[in-house]
């Protein structure tokens, strides 16, 4: 799949429409999704255009790699939900039409605040 400049992820990251944030640093954005699935449900994607984690995988540079996973963390302390307070979470990225991802800007969704249940229905 080809990045599309006109997903709704890269007019977030381009400040055209609002976002609920959580976190910006100079490799990653973060903010709550606008459909709630659990008791928090973040999302965090990286600044650089890569449409799901195979792309992402195969063409990211290794310092945007550890800033998307160091990333994760920073924010999971943010919600306190980190593993250093005693929490836990889940953090699950959808890849492609059979991944079940609609917004082909990659991102990783955090799902905590309450025990997150069974990982697939
Ligand atoms: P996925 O199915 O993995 O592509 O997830 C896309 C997620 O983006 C869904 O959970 C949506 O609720 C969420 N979403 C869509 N538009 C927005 C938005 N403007 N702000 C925050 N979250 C959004």
């Amino acid at each position: 799949m080809k990045y599309n400049e006109n997903n709704i992820f890269a007019k977030i990251l381009r400040k055209e429409i609002p976002c609920d944030l959580i976190y910006e640093d100079e490799f990653v954005l973060s903010f709550h999704d606008i459909n709630p699935q659990k008791k928090i449900h973040a999302l965090i994607i990286p600044k650089g255009k890569y449409v799901d984690l195979d792309d992402f995988s195969l063409n990211a540079s290794s310092e945007e790699m550890v800033g998307l996973i160091k990333g994760i963390n920073i924010v999971a302390k943010k919600l306190g939900i980190s593993t250093e307070v005693g929490k836990g979470y889940r953090a699950l990225t959808n890849i492609n039409e059979d991944g079940g991802q609609e917004v082909p800007h990659l991102h990783f969704h955090l799902f905590g605040g309450e025990k997150v249940g069974k990982m697939v229905v």
